[in-house]
């Protein structure tokens, strides 16, 4: 056999614009969706077409400043030059290998996450494609850790309000009813304990309890921040017991605070942190780290693996997203528009509390009119989120601009009033 396949007719202008867009209008394509997708996720809002750094436009081309960036994904906003041409050259070059393989880049980012998380020697990353696998992995790490003793532990502890993601053993840690309901039984052992209580937590931890997931600011929930000093009382009551503390950080973590993670501030070294969301800059990429040799041995070979994770695209995607974070002075650009931001949101009329840090903020209103306020946006050229009948969240671009957010804080009155009279 001399002959080959050529399965990429990419002289074909029209097959690759046909393949990648189509054309219609938004309402052509809602009508397409709803009658070829799920219908898990309601009727989308909008159908997008295209972005640039904080903007998107729809398929009627309508222009919005992207105030959810993807739900905490798109870090460097959308079509980011750097991190499109790291993807296609990876792409380009090598795409995949499966994990009977390695390659460069995803040794270099394991290599680098652990670099900028401060762990210690023998810590460990293993990747999956999203922030529900990476708790899974988790999961997983805390059914074979027995404290030391031998003896099995199942009993997980994790807290009212929590968001772990929607797979079995992840939907298993997340609290909402809703969620949990139609598909029990999930996983047994997992206790939720009243939220950023010490004293409830004091209570649950004994040497029953294989792990504590704890995200340090609950994103779905509202933008709840854990007190100051749980943190640390966690670390301390876990270690006590040999119990794992194991931080969800798939929302809140690579500079959506300001800061590589949220907990950083803590001062305590968690025994495992879960990522995802803005890791790979909007590709798929999640990733667990373990701390120390003892935690990060505790998954033995075989013990849990993936096809796709830290696949080369997604590890390059990734290792562009945080060098792109630390050359333009990312971190701080989050921390400073996201205090300005707070301070202009906590000054508006019809705010009554505004929560966060570094740019994922959440704020409430006088009204249960957040959806409203949602649908009031868009029109007005704004994409926001309500996680809560009366809570608005924002997790824009970490690029975001002083004079974008301004755009935001100017036009948020009508808004408001557009939603209140919309009820
Ligand atoms: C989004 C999220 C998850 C789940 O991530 P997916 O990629 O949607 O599976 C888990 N934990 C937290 C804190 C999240 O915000």
């Amino acid at each position: 056999m001399n002959e080959t396949v050529d399965a990429s007719p990419v002289s074909d202008r029209d097959a690759k614009a046909s393949v990648m867009t189509g054309s219609g209008s938004g309402s052509e394509w809602l009508a397409r969706y709803s009658s070829s997708l799920m219908g898990v996720f309601g009727t989308p809002q909008r159908v997008l077409v295209r972005g640039a750094g904080c903007l998107v436009w729809d398929a009627d081309g309508k222009e919005y400043l992207d105030l959810l960036g993807g739900i905490a994904v798109n870090a460097l906003g959308h079509a980011n030059p750097f991190v499109t041409s790291v993807i296609s050259s990876q792409l380009a070059t090598l795409g995949h290998v499966s994990n009977f393989f390695t390659s460069p880049t995803q040794i270099a980012l394991a290599e680098k996450l652990l670099a900028l998380t401060d762990a210690p020697a023998g810590s460990k990353v293993f990747f999956t494609n999203s922030g529900t696998e990476a708790n899974e992995a988790a999961f997983k790490l805390a059914r074979r850790n027995t404290g030391g003793s031998g003896a099995k532990r199942t009993k997980i502890i994790a807290l009212e309000g929590a968001f772990h993601g929607r797979t079995m053993g992840a939907l298993a840690l997340t609290a909402k009813e809703a969620y949990r309901e139609p598909f029990e039984p999930l996983p047994a052992g997992v206790v939720h304990i009243p939220f950023g209580d010490v004293e409830a937590l004091k209570d649950a931890v004994d040497e029953t309890v294989a792990a504590v997931f704890l995200e340090p600011i609950q994103g779905e929930a509202g933008v709840r921040p854990l007190p100051s000093g749980y943190l640390r009382a966690a670390r301390e009551l876990t270690a006590r017991v040999g119990a794992l503390l194991i931080l969800d950080e798939v929302q809140t973590g690579i500079g959506r605070t300001g800061k590589w993670l949220a907990s950083e501030d803590a001062g305590i070294m968690p025994d495992a942190v879960t990522l995802a969301k803005g890791l790979g800059g909007g590709f798929p990429i999640g990733a667990l780290i373990t701390y120390g040799p003892e935690t990060s041995s505790l998954l033995a070979a075989g013990q849990h693996g993936t096809t796709f994770g830290g696949n080369p695209v997604a590890t390059a995607a990734a290792l562009a997203t945080l060098h792109a974070i630390e050359s333009q002075h990312v971190l701080a650009n989050a921390a400073a528009v996201g205090g300005h931001l707070r301070a202009g949101l906590s000054r508006l009329p019809g705010v009554t509390e505004v929560r966060g840090e570094g740019l994922l903020i959440g704020f409430d209103l006088d009204a249960d009119v957040a959806p409203a306020v949602v649908q009031a946006g868009l029109d007005a050229g704004f994409i926001v989120n309500s996680p809560g009948p009366r809570t608005i969240r924002l997790a824009p671009p970490l690029v975001l601009t002083t004079a974008q957010a301004d755009t935001f804080l100017a036009a948020f009155p009508a808004i408001l009033q557009a939603a209140k009279d919309a009820q």
